[in-house]
């Protein structure tokens, strides 16, 4: 971890002394994004936790490496610790870890607009976001951007979500907010923010290509930390404006780092390096975190970690979400199943399987509700899927699909519209599905 100082270069600092010192500032900037409630260390998943990071955080720093660590939103829902905790746990451990900024994702939106001031406030760390807006106008973030001032350095740190957010959410809860588009919030904030800062950085939530246009379009951005689409990317990539862009996949899997230097008589980074680390690259663990993370454990219900099925071999995504569609139109008598995409976000791994899979692969509070709707209105995904699985659709007839809220709330692009006819349940779809589950523990397709 000790980085040796090439001797022509250790020379030339022996003879010219502070001068050069002066003019040269290191920094390190970790990073994470996307990770969902993840920051307990799951083996299974490949998931480090925030034990691992902080441990390795804490290590440069203790070299005495300036660091900043940043999170490009995200943080919350996808696992129990997460839910149980309305999102409290993730951000109080993040504090512990010693996270100096983040900002927001759609995924903060989840629980309503209004749920962000609890994360806002369990966070003692700032979360900047320059473009979510309230019903009532106000800025959903503590502030659009900070000036972290580190090693002598001045880093503008301007936070971005997704314009995309309003469609993204379940909407009942998120009523009248606006998030404004990213370029132009940007090009009306950069110019005057740039002359205030040595390097300006961007900790955005809107997806690596979304970044890159990003960049491409706003001058004046050194670097992008961003978000949203999980990208598990080998090296940096570079805009046509030079802005270096970085993310670090998903759920602790990866902490990426910057390592930089700025020269502050040429005003620009003259050294710029990054990888993504593994949790196998790190080796030990912040016991204290450990501690943190084990009251907050507590909250869980034990049965949380107990098996509750088997399978006989791995099943992916598509074929987790085939199974709760199984279920579904099983259980409610339905012509068809249908589950989003989005609403099974992991797979089912071999042999067992715990309450916990569930919960991380469905961490939605959705209902399950079932739809009529005509042959002929059938759309979307669905029917994409229904001609792939050679299922032929009579025009006139009525036919119902068991889903969920979020899928019935929005029907169009899922499975069509206009709907007939919908019935909304009582029952929550990852409880359903654990209590498929439970009922027939063999589960195969
Ligand atoms: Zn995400």
């Amino acid at each position: 971890m000790i980085k040796k100082l090439p001797v022509c270069l250790f020379a030339f600092i022996m003879v010219f002394g502070i001068g050069l010192n002066a003019a040269l500032k290191d920094l390190i900037i970790l990073h994470t994004n996307d990770v969902h409630g993840h920051i307990i260390g799951d083996d299974k998943r490949g998931s480090m936790g925030m034990a691992k990071i902080s441990y390795y955080a804490k290590s440069l720093k203790a070299e005495g490496y300036s660091v900043l660590m940043l999170n490009a939103g995200d943080a919350v829902t996808g696992t129990p610790i997460s839910e149980y905790t309305e999102g409290v746990a993730v951000y109080d451990i993040m504090s512990k870890v010693g996270y100096d900024v983040g900002t927001l994702g759609n995924h903060e939106f989840d629980k309503g607009w209004e749920h962000i001031n609890t994360y806002l406030s369990a966070a003692k760390f700032p979360i900047v976001c320059a473009n979510a807006y309230s019903p009532e106008d106000s800025l959903l973030a503590d502030s659009k951007y900070i000036i972290k001032k580190i090693n002598g350095l001045k880093v503008c740190i301007v936070g971005l979500v997704t314009a995309d957010v309003p469609t993204l959410v379940m909407r009942e809860k998120n009523e009248g907010i606006e998030v404004r588009d990213e370029v132009k919030t940007l090009k009306a904030l950069i110019p005057k923010l740039r002359k205030k800062c040595d390097i300006m950085l961007l900790l955005t939530h809107t997806g690596h290509d979304e970044d890159i246009t990003i960049a491409d379009k706003v001058k004046g951005v050194d670097l992008v930390v961003g978000g949203h689409s999980h990208t598990d990317l080998d090296k940096p990539v570079t805009s046509k404006n030079g802005t270096r862009i970085v993310q670090a996949h998903e759920f602790t899997k990866a902490l990426g780092e910057i390592d930089l230097t700025y020269d502050t008589q040429k005003r620009k980074i003259t050294r710029f390096k990054w990888k993504k680390l593994r949790g196998s690259d790190i080796d030990g663990t912040d016991k204290e975190i450990e501690k943190a993370i084990s009251l907050w454990k507590r909250k869980l219900p034990s049965e949380m970690y107990s098996v509750i099925g088997h399978v006989p071999r791995e099943y992916n995504r598509a074929e987790f979400k085939r199974i709760v569609e199984n279920f579904l139109a099983e259980a409610n008598d339905a012509d068809f199943g249908y589950m989003n995409k989005g609403g099974v976000r992991d797979k089912l791994y071999y042999p067992d399987i715990q309450e916990r899979d569930v919960w991380i692969a469905m961490p939605f509070d959705n209902l399950v509700s079932v739809v009529s709707i005509k042959g002929k209105n059938i759309g979307g995904v669905l029917k994409t899927e229904l001609q792939e699985r050679g299922v032929n659709l009579n025009d006139e007839k009525t036919y119902t699909v068991a889903t969920n809220t979020f899928v019935s709330e929005n029907p169009g692009p899922e499975i069509g519209e206009p709907v007939e006819k919908v019935e909304v349940s009582s029952q929550n779809i990852r409880q359903f599905v654990i209590d498929s589950i439970r009922a027939n523990p063999e589960v195969a397709l």
